[in-house]
């Protein structure tokens, strides 16, 4: 079987972990710092503070921000539960907006007419590799939190995603853009929502007590890290390529394939087409050539939430379906892939 999703690792990253156990010194260290730095210097931002995962990140940005009870923060319907997780874990109260399909990202139009005074922050995740139209969102004057756990390395307007809000986060799951097993970062140009979060991730050695929580990194997992970032331009590289080669080979078929938009450049963390019938029949299909199709977004959050008034969500959770695209996919696989979805639309 060819899974849906599969990281790139080697030997350089086993020197670097086994390194880091030779040292002795595993927890949050030198590693952490110095994969912080690096994290900055490639998407261009001056502060960031490593966590556990990216729920943690985004987390304790929203708790630096002082956002809590009483308070809104707007989001699209067709993520993934992660983000809402964390407006609840922070007593806040989400504002669910529909997305623009061409990009299955956030619609401005809609997250215009549902804001309201109370909402404090707007979360906008790049959804699948593909900057969300960034510059009239900024434009309302909002902190706007870069939600960039699918869209490390990915292009608005000549620059990284990740540096145009109050602040951005990553994750560093297994399956993501680069890994470190489970990790998170947060990075911005402002050096006092980073001090603070870096005094909220650990709980250790402090006078006064006030509620806290581990929110750390290892340095096992920064030095990984470290190895992944160096990696990723090829990584992308050979994203971009696989996507071209899908675009080509299936320019024919009966689907829609993923739109580019000029002022924005994908990385291709997934390869997402629309089809007017079956995803569930043609996920199974695949399945039976060998081939991991999903959706992908397991389940939209109007749909858990049981919201109406969303039919571009909805559009995309009946038609969306999610290829294998990753670095490490060999030329059998990706002619397997290609041929077992000519066959399974045509
Ligand atoms: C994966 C993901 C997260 C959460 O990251 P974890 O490291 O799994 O906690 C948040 N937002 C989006 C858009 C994601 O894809």
């Amino acid at each position: 079987m060819i899974p849906h999703s599969r990281p790139t690792l080697g030997e350089d990253e086993i020197k670097a972990v086994s390194e880091v156990i030779r040292s002795g010194m595993l927890a949050q260290g030198e590693e952490v710092s110095a994969f912080e730095e690096k994290m900055c210097q490639f998407i261009g931002t001056t502060y960031a503070a490593a966590t556990c995962n990216g729920s943690a990140a985004l987390f304790l940005l929203l708790k630096a921000l002082n956002i809590g009870p009483g308070d809104e923060v707007a989001l699209p319907a067709y993520v993934c539960t992660a983000p809402l997780n964390c407006i609840y874990q922070i007593g806040a109260k989400p504002l669910v907006v529909d997305i623009e399909i061409a990009s299955f990202n956030i619609s401005v139009q809609d997250l215009l007419k549902k804001l309201t005074k109370k909402t404090k922050a707007i979360i906008i995740p790049h959804m699948f590799g593909q900057s969300a139209e960034l510059e009239p969102i900024l434009n309302i004057g909002l902190p706007v939190i870069e939600d960039c756990a699918m869209s490390l390395g990915a292009i608005y307007k000549g620059k990284m995603t990740g540096s145009f809000g109050i602040a951005s986060i990553f994750s560093f799951y297994a399956t993501k853009v680069i890994t470190t097993g489970e990790g998170g970062m947060v990075l911005s140009n402002s050096a006092d929502i980073i001090s603070k979060i870096k005094d909220l991730r650990s709980y250790d050695e402090r006078n006064e007590y006030t509620l806290r929580f581990n929110c750390k990194m290892s340095d096992l997992q920064a030095a990984i890290g470290q190895i992944q970032l160096t990696r990723l331009p090829q990584f992308i590289a050979r994203r971009q390529e696989i996507a071209a080669i899908y675009n080509r080979k299936f320019s024919s078929l009966k689907i829609k394939l993923p739109h580019e938009f000029p002022n924005r450049k994908s990385i291709f963390y997934r390869y997402v087409v629309l089809c007017n019938n079956g995803v569930d029949e043609l996920i199974k299909t695949l399945g039976q050539n060998g081939i991991i199709a999903r959706r992908p977004i397991f389940k939209p959050l109007n749909l858990y939430l049981k919201l109406s008034g969303f039919s571009q969500t909805d559009k995309a959770y009946r038609e969306a379906l999610s290829l294998p695209l990753y670095p490490s996919l060999n030329k059998k696989e990706i002619a397997t892939i290609i041929n077992g979805v000519k066959d399974a639309i045509t």
